[in-house]
């Protein structure tokens, strides 16, 4: 497949370092709160990338951490640790928060039909491959102690900011506004490996190392764990664009001079989820969350049809009229599929053969998530029998993972419960029409029968000056 490089700016083939294999690496959820919708967005583009890369055939190998330490609250070295801050808002341990909102994001990602990694572990999992990767860094010479921290030593790398072409001084962390300067830094772009020292002194976790009690800065978690699981040579990274700088740019600096050979050649990044006023962030403490959506009568997957309808490159604005847009498209959607015969007919070989080229075609052409989904009315309007339809779409959706059979099921079963109901309506309507008639002819007893056979079928009559309507009762 085809897909952009933010390492390279280009389109480019995803190339696997076993044929037919490819490794695949995802930054993990901060867990100190829920998961925000803008969260799962990422989350969402990168399982589809996931199913499609099967889909072409390749056996994927995915790790995903779950950040449970390190991560500060800015993504400078000077904050305090985020896990802290939600233990303290909660009144709970670092770890009762860790397992509530691990629990809380893969719940989530059930109901968005987000597959879970083959591989997922918690940063506080792998604190001696952390240390063991510190000790190669200072055996080295690419990492020095200063104040109680370890830190790595940018201005021992050729190029340190890969992603950007950049002026350094913009990018630098130092320098960006509000954020302290760390005076143990040789170079403005250095960042902690260990900490012992920070201002923040009551940190709830902390291991011992051979610079003493401490614990990990948040970049390494990704380089140790990815290395540990998935190898030395990693095909492909994952995480939304906020993550390029300065997370990803420091994975790279430390897991290439750690290995002493280049490591990741892919990187794909998922433009952020907005809402009017700017970036969905859950450090700002109010945010939309899956359950939120489903309060408010949302069905999750219409979210993930949403996020799908455009291009993972471009930010996406969050409104609910969009949601509601969203909805509608979904609902007609399932219902044409639903209108599809249950045929027992062979499949349309030939048919089938120039769709599949057409999704191959559009997902493989950087995850054209929008042209799958227009692929998917493409196969309704085919000429080619209804089995060879829901095959497809059948096959298709095991990708997108829309949960469109079953939505269409479900739709079918509620215009069925609809029309039994309407047919309902009928014979209650025939009722009172003859009871009116009963009425007019003064044949009372008639009328009164009537009424009692309706209260029996639990339906409730009322005279208004309109004329007679009625209500069913609860059951
Ligand atoms: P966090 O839980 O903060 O570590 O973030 C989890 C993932 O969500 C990371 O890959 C982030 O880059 C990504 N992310 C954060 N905010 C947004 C957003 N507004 N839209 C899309 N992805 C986001
Ligand atoms: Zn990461």
């Amino acid at each position: 497949m085809k897909l952009y490089n933010t390492l390279t700016r280009k389109k480019e083939e995803l190339r696997t370092h076993v044929p037919g294999k490819l490794t695949m690496y995802t930054c993990g959820p901060t867990v100190y709160h829920f998961a925000h919708i803008g969260n799962l967005r990422s989350y969402i583009m990168e399982d589809v990338l996931e199913k499609y890369l099967r889909y072409e055939g390749l056996d994927v190998t995915r790790a995903m951490n779950i950040t449970d330490v390190g991560h500060l609250s800015s993504d400078a070295d000077t904050g305090e640790d985020k896990m802290l801050k939600g233990a303290r808002r909660e009144h709970k341990t670092v770890m009762e928060i860790a397992k509530r909102y691990t629990d809380a994001f893969f719940d989530d990602c059930r109901k968005l039909n987000i597959k879970r990694p083959e591989i997922v572990e918690p940063a506080t999992g792998c604190i001696q491959n952390y240390i063991h990767m510190i000790e190669v860094l200072l055996n080295k010479g690419y990492a020095y102690e200063a104040g109680g921290n370890i830190y790595f030593d940018t201005g021992k790398l050729e190029k340190y900011y890969v992603f950007h072409d950049h002026r350094e001084e913009d990018l630098a962390v130092g320098v960006r506004e509000g954020v302290e300067e760390d005076e143990n830094k040789r170079n403005r772009a250095d960042f902690v490996l260990w900490f012992t020292k920070s201002k923040f002194e009551d940190q709830e976790l902390k291991w011992e190392s051979p610079w003493g009690l401490g614990y990990p800065g948040w970049h390494i978690e990704c380089s140790a764990i990815s290395v540990r699981y998935l190898g030395e040579y990693l095909d492909l990274h994952c995480g939304g664009i906020d993550n390029a700088f300065p997370h990803h740019t420091n994975e790279i600096a430390q897991s290439e001079a750690y290995l002493g050979h280049p490591w990741c050649g892919h990187w794909f990044h998922v433009h952020h989820l907005n809402t009017g006023d700017g970036k969905m962030s859950k450090s700002k403490g109010e945010f939309l969350t899956v359950s939120f959506l489903e309060e408010k009568g949302y069905d999750p997957l219409v979210y993930r049809f949403f996020c799908l309808q455009s291009h993972y490159r471009k930010n996406l604005v969050f409104t609910f009229e969009n949601l509601d847009n969203a909805a509608a498209a979904y609902g007609k959607l399932a219902a044409r599929i639903g209108g599809l015969s249950k045929e027992d007919a062979p499949l349309d070989e030939e048919a089938a053969a120039a769709l599949r080229q057409r999704f191959l075609e559009a997902m493989g052409n950087d995850l054209n998530t929008a042209m799958g989904i227009t692929l998917l009315y493409d196969v309704l309007k085919a000429n080619t029998n209804d089995a060879t339809k829901r095959a497809m779409l059948a096959e298709f959706d095991g990708v997108l993972s829309l949960g469109l059979l079953e939505a269409a099921e479900k739709a079918g079963k509620a215009q069925e419960e609809d029309a039994a109901a309407l047919e309902g309506d009928g014979e209650i309507l025939a009722l009172i029409e003859e009871r009116q008639q009963a009425r007019k002819a003064k044949d009372f007893a008639r009328a009164d029968a009537i009424r009692d056979r309706l209260a029996a079928m639990g339906v409730v009559l009322k005279d208004t000056p309109a004329g007679v309507t009625f209500t069913r009762e609860k059951k």
